[in-house]
């Protein structure tokens, strides 16, 4: 019987010292990146990214050495707590035990800064000098532009141009870890000054953001682009989410029955959960949940099929569950879960009925974060909230069972620059969000045509 204990701080000289990989252990490879123009296999695009990541993206080793600089970054931060929420589930009466792993405790306030850490530092060893990236909210921007503080680089940070007017304090953030931060479209490259030219008042979106910062990175040697969620070698480095939570569970003396993260891009959901997937392709009984905006359903509604990383066609066209890359969702809060497809990997897990995937609505996952907020105290991201509305659900259902379920959530990030959707929520103001059937229907008549054999 374990003792009561509520919070399992790994020890510093405890912290994994690899990732974990799970390319080598899949029972069925995944299908290759295809060249937007040729559609032929391909590897990242070689100007854009250094090639220790695209070394890293298609790797077959199961475990790969994290490097002692990006370790030094980690210790400041990590091991990131698991904690057990007593207090939720007192309030539940719920017979399950509930346990949250906690990456807000980061400098940058999620998880992100784990991968932004280690490109930062892949980038300066390739001898480049400055990093440029696209931001909707300004988590992954936030993050990047630390850690290219942290790595002696420049950083260039194109942010959607609603977010960068309505959202102010993640760009402070940028500009206090010293990057330089311009609302998309900008007239700091040819795509953002011909979006202008045809649209003086466009307020931006993710996809011009992904095509300025290609661009920019494209046009200078010195420049490479970086990407903070949907690639492999991005799964790998926040694989370390999970490797700590597993020697936590150990510490509490339990095993997870379930596994529950959110879903934008697939990275935070994906690196805690390929350790727990390792387990189950071996024959362990765990439920392994991915949950998304319904308003932006990519695994719940989505086609698995072949389709373009962005909006312009810059980047590889990939096999993955997506809702058509023109497909533009509603402007939800969680803007982090906005992107129109999912990580490859993630996908093919969800192929090979390794995890599954649910979807739900926005006002329900306020509900559930407020809930959150009032008995554990931390005010959750909007991203993670989607999440905890699942373990609300599943834990309520342990109640009507009796079932003693051990159930783990993925808590990414906090929400203290997302207050004001909190307020929004607060004072009944809060739109219901509305799945657009027939945009989707339009974005997947546009899906590229691949005749790809392998
Ligand atoms: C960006 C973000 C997400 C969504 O991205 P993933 O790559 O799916 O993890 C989720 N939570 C937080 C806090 C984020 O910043």
């Amino acid at each position: 019987m374990a003792k009561k204990l509520t919070k399992f701080i790994l020890p510093e000289k405890d912290m994994p010292t690899s990732w974990y990989n799970i390319l080598p252990d899949l029972p069925e490879p995944m299908l290759p990146m295809l060249h937007p123009q040729t559609h032929e296999p391909t590897i990242l695009p070689p100007p854009l990214f250094p090639a220790a990541l695209n070394d890293q993206e298609f790797s077959k080793e199961h475990t790969i050495e994290i490097p002692d600089e990006v370790l030094d970054v980690y210790r400041m931060y990590r091991p990131t707590p698991l904690i057990r929420a007593y207090r939720l589930e007192k309030a539940l009466g719920t017979p399950a035990q509930i346990f949250y792993k906690y990456e807000g405790v980061s400098p940058a306030g999620s998880h992100k800064l784990n991968t932004a850490i280690a490109q930062a530092y892949y980038n300066k060893k390739a001898g480049i000098k400055r990093l440029a990236t696209e931001t909707g909210a300004g988590q992954w921007g936030s993050a990047l532009s630390l850690a290219c503080q942290y790595m002696g680089l420049e950083c260039k940070v194109y942010m959607v141009k609603v977010s960068y007017n309505q959202k102010p304090y993640r760009r402070i953030m940028m500009e206090t870890w010293g990057a330089k931060c311009v609302a998309s479209p900008s007239t700091d490259t040819n795509f953002g000054k011909q979006v202008l030219a045809e649209d003086p008042n466009c307020p931006g979106s993710l996809g011009i953001a992904i095509s300025e910062a290609c661009e920019d990175a494209f046009s200078r040697d010195d420049t490479s682009y970086a990407l903070g969620s949907v690639l492999n070698h991005v799964i790998l480095h926040q694989s370390i989410i999970g490797l700590e939570t597993k020697k936590q569970l150990e510490m509490a003396d339990v095993e997870a029955d379930m596994v529950i993260g959110c879903v934008g891009g697939g990275s935070n959901f994906g690196g805690m959960a390929v350790p727990f997937v390792k387990d189950k392709m071996k024959g362990k009984k765990i439920e392994i949940i991915a949950v998304e905006p319904t308003a932006c359903p990519s695994m719940t509604k989505g086609p698995l099929a072949w389709d373009l990383g962005d909006v312009a066609g810059m980047a590889p066209i990939v096999m993955m569950y997506t809702l058509g890359h023109s497909f533009i969702p509603s402007p939800i809060h969680a803007g982090g879960l906005r992107y129109h497809g999912m990580a490859p990997l993630v996908s093919h897990l969800h192929k090979l009925g390794l995890m599954e995937a649910r979807a739900v609505n926005q006002k329900s996952t306020f509900e559930s974060a407020i809930q959150f907020a009032r008995t554990e105290g931390i005010i959750p991201a909007p991203e993670p909230a989607h999440a905890i509305k699942v373990v609300i659900d599943e834990a309520l259902k342990c109640k009507e069972s009796g079932q003693k379920k051990t159930i783990v959530l993925a808590l990414s990030g906090h929400g203290h620059f997302d207050l004001a959707s909190y307020d929004q929520f607060l004072s009944g103001k809060m739109e219901a969000d509305a799945y657009d059937e027939a945009k989707v229907k339009k974005a997947l008549s546009q899906l590229p045509k691949i005749d790809y054999k392998g």
